[in-house]
């Protein structure tokens, strides 16, 4: 197959393992810098062109969109969609993905468990919100952040209150958030492809983090998940309609509950916590369902 990797860098960790499975799996794959694409609408014949050159036509795309450029990201995952290319994450999912609300909302509607969350606009209605809350302490987090940034927590609800003020008066849209006390620091992170787990490792941020993103110093070991929490990641990845994904879990005394679900989940730390070929498992499965796609 001729593969293209959407991706700003082929040196990043995860587009060059992904480009090594490919090729190793005798595949023809080019990376495309989206940044560097331009779309051009025809009704009959829309085309992307990459770098000033007019792109070829590829069996099968891989989006690897990180944050802050989502706009052009998957305006060039759904060029590829309309022209006829399989595409492994939709730009609709990773655009939910990449909204935290909307990605609450999507797993709330599937009867899906997540921490009591809450959004509202107005200072005046941030009472009904945080009233809805099961904790003392709070976390908020910005729509749009990733890596634990824009992620704060609230030890007190005057905290709270004038953290929300203060977001609000940057205009800045967030979510007020129950805090899993029993789980500050330590997160589960599972590894979805298909209807399957592939990997799954627990991280731990440093002492007196409440964070456990690897991107703020976190650790990571493989564990062992139970069939309710594979169930319930699995589920999360379906939800917003990702083949891919990154679910992240809290343990808590009423079970898991989903606090993220990442379209474009790293593979560096949990390939090397687990020792597991996560990028040679995504190749194997994209041509399975490139075939599934031409066969149904
Ligand atoms: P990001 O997308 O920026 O990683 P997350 O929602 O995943 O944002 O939050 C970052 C980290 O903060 C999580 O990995 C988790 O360790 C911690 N965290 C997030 N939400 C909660 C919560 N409701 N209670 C306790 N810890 C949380």
């Amino acid at each position: 197959m001729r593969v293209a990797i959407l991706s700003q860098d082929g040196s990043f960790y995860s587009t060059r393992r992904l480009m090594e499975a490919g090729l190793e799996r005798g595949h023809e794959v080019q990376v495309l810098d989206f940044l560097r694409c331009a779309v051009m609408l025809h009704a009959r014949s829309p085309q992307l062109w990459h770098k000033g050159q007019r792109c070829p036509r590829f069996d099968a795309a891989i989006p690897r969109i990180g944050p802050g450029k989502a706009i052009y990201g998957t305006a060039v995952a759904r060029q590829l969609e309309i022209m006829g290319v399989p595409i492994l994450n939709s730009a609709a999912a990773i655009a939910c993905a990449r909204d935290k609300l909307h990605c609450y909302q999507q797993l709330a509607g599937q009867g899906l468990p997540i921490p009591a969350t809450g959004f509202t606009y107005a200072c005046k209605d941030v009472e009904t919100v945080l009233s809805g809350m099961n904790s003392k302490s709070v976390v908020m987090k910005l729509l749009k952040g990733s890596h634990g940034i824009g992620v704060v927590l609230a030890e007190t609800l005057p905290t709270a209150r004038a953290l929300f003020e203060a977001f609000r008066g940057v205009e800045a849209d967030v979510l007020v958030q129950e805090c899993i006390d029993e789980a500050r620091g330590v997160d589960l992170r599972c590894f979805v492809i298909g209807d399957r787990v592939a990997a799954a490792i627990q991280r731990k941020g440093p002492p007196g983090e409440f964070r456990a993103n690897l991107h703020r110093g976190a650790t990571a070991h493989p564990v062992v998940l139970t069939a309710q929490e594979e169930k319930i990641a699995v589920a999360a990845a379906q939800a917003i309609g990702l083949q891919v994904a990154g679910v992240d879990l809290l343990r808590t005394q009423r079970g898991a509950l989903v606090i993220e679900v990442n379209a474009s989940p790293g593979l560096e730390g949990i390939e090397k916590a687990t020792q597991i070929d996560l990028a040679d498992r995504t190749i194997a499965f994209l041509e399975n369902w490139v075939v599934d796609r031409i066969v149904t």
